[in-house]
């Protein structure tokens, strides 16, 4: 696995280092190096979205960028650095499992289709790891401490940010990386003249056979993915089981997990039958697939907004009275259908993970501030605030593959803590106002007035 290999230079080379400098300084053996700093943060109380449960008066001692220990009114050690929070209440930070951070379209435009083409036959990768940057910015202010990117980052552009990040070159999130998305012939493309149709290998991997599909799979990991994402149908271009078993299975060799953008009732069953980790958006999805789901352990990545945000946060702003009465109506009615698909999936006892699928530039809000909306989505389907917060936090993390390290605020986990102001389990629109963030113990986003 490549990371290991990676940790293993690291370690030869620190080691190096180390020997190299204890001679330049006489030998000397570092035997006394200074325990690192110690920091408390305190405050009202703390929700654990796991267990359901709220501790009042919470201590939770951080070091390393690690949780030592969490328990109410517990002693501080001495020589901590305290954060008191006051009245906020504490959660885990959250986690979107499908975002698009170098893509920031423009609703004036009209649509994917002149965006795509505009993105990516103007913009370096280069720049677009640069706008990801600001895109990941806003994501962790707006209390989202890891992201899933699933592809439309040009080629390698989102390994860079999530490795500039890394290193610490850049403040973001943590970045789970799928490079370009496997897809059928023209990718997500609108049509494209013979001569320009070379754009598409710039945003996707195209594969019509199973052998393609492998050697995209593994490709994906040599170009740095962590996962593997699936455009299962664009239109009537559609992923076949063949390819997407072939596709499941390379990624499944070397542990990773394979998303599946999937839409209707033939691919959103492809993918359930090749046994992908996660169905995104699935707006249309029949029951039986959902059963599948169910059975597979396949999570649902709901990537579903309240009705109003398609027309006010994406539509063109030059629309006419009666025209903007119609894209409400047509918006209100996808809603609706999102909704009872989601009911529909709960019932089926389908995992949900937050998924925003964020990538329009949307007036008046951060990246991450829009990309909160879909938490209030899902609860105003139905789904009860504690049921969204897991999704978008326990959930969330086993999907990324990560449930040993956030997606909760337990000793030995990375302090990855946002706090609020109101009560998240009475209203999850209250995350859509997170006061504070903390990062990997770092503070990212301190309390500030309104
Ligand atoms: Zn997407």
């Amino acid at each position: 696995m490549n990371p290991i290999v990676r940790i293993g230079r690291t370690v030869v080379a620190l080691a190096f280092v180390i020997h190299a400098s204890a001679y330049s300084v006489g030998a000397q053996t570092p035997t006394s190096l200074p325990a690192p700093p110690t920091t408390v943060i305190r405050a009202a109380r703390m929700v654990d979205p796991k267990t359901g449960t709220t501790m009042e008066n919470p201590v939770i001692v951080v070091r390393a960028g690690r949780i030592v220990s969490v328990g109410p009114n517990a002693g501080i050690p001495s020589g901590s650095k305290v954060i008191d929070l006051g009245n906020l209440t504490l959660l885990p930070g959250l986690i979107d499992a499908h975002t698009h951070l170098l893509q920031n379209y423009r609703g004036e435009l009209g649509g994917d289709d002149p965006n795509m083409l505009m993105t990516v036959a103007t913009m370096s990768t280069a720049k677009r790891a640069l706008l990801g940057v600001k895109m990941g910015r806003e994501d962790l202010e707006a209390g989202i401490t890891t992201v899933r990117d699933v592809g439309n980052s040009g080629f390698g552009g989102d390994v860079a940010l999530r490795d500039a990040i890394n290193a610490g070159w850049v403040v973001g999130p943590r970045i789970r990386a799928s490079t370009r998305a496997l897809s059928a012939a023209g990718g997500q493309f609108g049509p494209l003249q013979p001569e320009t149709q070379k754009l598409i290998e710039q945003e996707y991997a195209v594969v019509s056979t199973p052998e393609e599909a492998r050697r995209a799979v593994r490709q994906a990991f040599y170009d740095g993915a962590d996962l593997i994402k699936v455009i299962v149908n664009t239109g009537p271009r559609v992923v076949s089981l063949d390819e997407m078993k072939a596709i499941v299975e390379e990624a499944r060799r070397v542990n990773r997990t394979v998303a599946a953008h999937a839409i209707g009732d033939t691919a959103t069953r492809i993918a359930a039958e090749a046994g992908v980790s996660s169905i995104e958006h699935a707006y249309t999805v029949p029951d039986d697939v959902l059963r599948t789901m169910a059975q597979k352990g396949i999570y649902l990545v709901a990537t579903d907004y309240p009705a109003a945000f398609y027309v006010e946060g994406l539509g063109p702003a030059t629309l006419t009275p009666e025209q903007k009465r119609q894209q409400m109506a047509g918006a209100e009615q996808f809603a609706k259908g999102n909704a009872a698909r989601l009911m529909r999936a709960v019932k089926a006892g389908v995992k949900i993970a937050f998924g925003s699928d964020e990538y329009y530039d949307t007036p008046g809000r951060t990246r991450g501030q829009a990309s909160l909306l879909t938490l209030q989505a899902y609860q105003e389907a139905g789904m009860s605030p504690l049921e969204v917060l897991r999704a978008a936090t326990v959930n969330a993390a086993a999907l990324l593959g990560w449930g040993d390290r956030i997606g909760s605020i337990e000793a030995g986990k990375l302090a990855d803590i946002i706090a609020v102001d109101g009560d998240p389990l009475k209203d999850v629109k209250e995350l859509q106002k997170v006061k504070w963030v903390m990062k990997g113990g770092d503070v990212v986003r301190t309390v500030t007035k309104e």
